[in-house]
């Protein structure tokens, strides 16, 4: 009796020590355990864990069993606890041995250590929830902070310096999930996560940012296999339908220098966002690796964002008009509205500020300075007794998410008592569906106004006949790369593509203008397809306005052909 005492006490300090020291040591634990087991001839030790109590009815827990000698046997004890969250934990011990074989001091050791072991289980699993709670999302993607905490422990351990940074921005993800459903795409979406995972290994980590969105850092060794998975890749939403999804990024990387020292996280979260933001504006599957020259290109941007508002009080920004010519007749037949920001007496072409300006709704503000100064010069030219053409102002993609965006433009060009028929939109070419309804509410409201519209850029980006024949548009301005560079291989796909285009566009009603016309080879392209207006520096480059009064005077352009 004293014997079995002394081993109670010896057993109750080794538990007491292996479950409260940290690392935990789950040999010694294990060890112990049979131990235990063998002195009290229990047969088995298990903890069940429900989340709550219907989960206990159900059966739907988790259950931890670190002896089980495999033998037929009974319940000799049981211990359930209902924490104050509703969990439910319970032990139990089992025994081959009948119950009267025991004391009712051996019952009360026995009860007083499967409380310990039940307390530090539940601890080491409240532990665990916690990890999963801070380090995942609701999703189960890893997250920011798990990105940070790896980032944390590979800079102390000093091997950092030599692995790859990235930041991912998957291609079209809201048409995926249009074309599947929400359902499938979220499927689609951790099927691709979990791929990346599991290449990735323990050589790095990967963790989602939000969205579409992730970033991860990982050894070069395995660089080839993972990039490969981020240019495209094709992922199943399941095993039983065959139904493919064709998944790629946008990446942006930064390849850390050896030996480095990370100072702040933005040290590598600002590089790989800006590759990945160059990366965005290329074409799908790009791969970006950033060098110093993208933070002159980041202080550019941060520049234009800062003077805009400043520079379009100032009126900085100026029209500029290039006429649109009837070939035939070589009469000017309109003219379109470009704009150039004027700055300290230079002149900033717009690539360099357009796209800046449409990161954020800055564009929309000048597009309007744009279509109300366009009025002005209009009105003006009326009461001046001068013959006006129409002008096209372009408008970004940006403004079909206002839903006001169409009483707008109205109120403008009435604002400055202009005639409807004077003025024409151009708007590009638009991908996702939702973006679809929008465009056409704004082109049927313009034209139910009287306001022409056009489709800008046809031929470049994702060209949809849907969208020209669908929607009820009056132009269709088609870019210069769409226009074949040899005339005499009329047979090549090029030559075929552009005559059914053009006729397709004719028989819908539709007025054809072709951008970038440069040379007499060109213009004799256009004629044989039956093409009428050009836009292009072979008559003019966008003129400023005193240039281009006087070629409304003019009228007719003389050139020799
Ligand atoms: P866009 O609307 O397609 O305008 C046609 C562009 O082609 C103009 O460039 C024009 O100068 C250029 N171009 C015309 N003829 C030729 C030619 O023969 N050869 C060549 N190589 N180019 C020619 P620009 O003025 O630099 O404007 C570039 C783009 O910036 C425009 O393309 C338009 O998308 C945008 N943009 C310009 N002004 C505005 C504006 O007020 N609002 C908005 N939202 N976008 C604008
Ligand atoms: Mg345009
Ligand atoms: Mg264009």
């Amino acid at each position: 009796m004293g014997e079995k005492n002394e081993l109670f006490v010896s057993y109750m300090e080794r538990l007491i020590r292996l479950t409260h020291i940290e690392p935990f040591d789950r040999e010694s634990y294990k060890e112990l355990i049979i131990e235990i087991c063998d002195t009290y001839k229990l047969s088995k030790g298990a903890i069940e864990f429900y989340n709550t109590p219907h989960m206990e009815q159900l059966g739907k827990g988790e259950v931890f069993c670190d002896f089980d000698s495999g033998k037929d046997s009974t319940i000799l004890l049981r211990i359930r606890i209902e924490s104050s969250t509703k969990a439910v934990i319970i032990g139990t011990l089992y025994t081959t041995n009948d119950f009267e074989d025991y004391t009712n001091e051996e019952l009360t050791e026995l009860d007083t250590m499967l409380r310990i072991i039940i307390g530090f289980v539940s601890r080491k699993r409240i532990l665990r929830m916690l990890e999963n709670f801070g380090f995942y999302d609701i999703d189960g993607y890893r997250n920011f902070r798990s990105f940070v905490r790896y980032l944390d422990f590979a800079n102390a351990e000093n091997r950092l310096g030599g692995m790859v940074a990235f930041h991912i921005d998957l291609h079209n993800f809201t048409m995926v999930n249009q074309e599947v459903g929400r359902d499938n795409g979220d499927i689609v979406l951790k099927k691709y996560y979990d791929l990346l995972t599991e290449t990735i290994g323990d050589k790095g980590i990967i963790a989602r940012l939000g969205g579409d969105k992730f970033i991860g850092v990982l050894n070069r060794s395995i660089k080839r296999q993972v990039f490969d998975l981020f240019s495209g890749t094709t992922i199943s939403i399941n095993e039983a339908s065959d139904q493919k999804i064709y998944i790629s990024a946008a990446t942006g990387v930064f390849m850390i220098p050896n030996p480095f020292m990370l100072m702040t996280y933005g040290d590598i979260m600002d590089k790989i966002m800006l590759a990945g933001m160059t990366a965005k504006r290329q074409s799908k599957g790009s791969i970006i690796v950033y060098d110093e020259k993208m933070k002159k290109a980041q202080s550019h941007v941060k520049k234009v964002q800062t003077e805009f508002r400043e520079a379009l009080k100032n009126e900085e920004f100026r029209v500029y008009y290039q006429p649109k010519v009837d070939i035939e007749t070589k009469k000017l037949k309109g003219s379109e509205a470009l704009c150039r920001w004027i700055k300290d007496k230079t002149i900033i072409p717009p690539n360099d500020f357009i796209p800046i300006l449409e990161m954020n709704t800055d564009i929309c503000q000048l597009d309007f300075y744009m279509l109300d100064h366009v009025c002005k010069d209009i009105r003006r030219w009326l009461d001046e007794g001068r013959e006006v053409v129409r002008v096209s102002v372009n408008f970004s993609r940006k403004h079909l998410i206002d839903v006001n965006v169409l009483e707008k433009i109205i109120a403008t060009i009435d604002k400055n008592n202009v005639p409807h028929e004077y003025i024409e939109i151009e708007l590009t070419e638009t991908t996702t569906d939702v973006l679809f309804s929008d465009l056409r509410r704004v082109v049927c409201g313009l034209q139910e106004q009287g306001i022409k519209t056009a489709v800008d850029d046809f031929g470049v980006g994702y060209s949809s006949l849907n969208l020209i024949r669908d929607l009820p548009w009056n132009v269709l301005k088609i870019d210069k790369s769409f226009v074949p560079k040899n005339i005499e291989e009329e047979e090549s796909i090029q030559n075929k593509m552009f005559k059914h285009v053009i006729s397709l566009a004719h028989d819908l009603g539709l007025e054809c203008v072709i951008e970038g016309v440069e040379t007499l080879d060109q213009l004799e392209v256009l004629r044989k397809n039956n093409c009428n207006i050009a836009q292009g520096y072979f008559f003019d480059k966008p003129l400023p306005l005193e240039d281009y009064e006087n070629r409304l005077d003019e009228r007719f352009y003389s050139m020799p052909y």
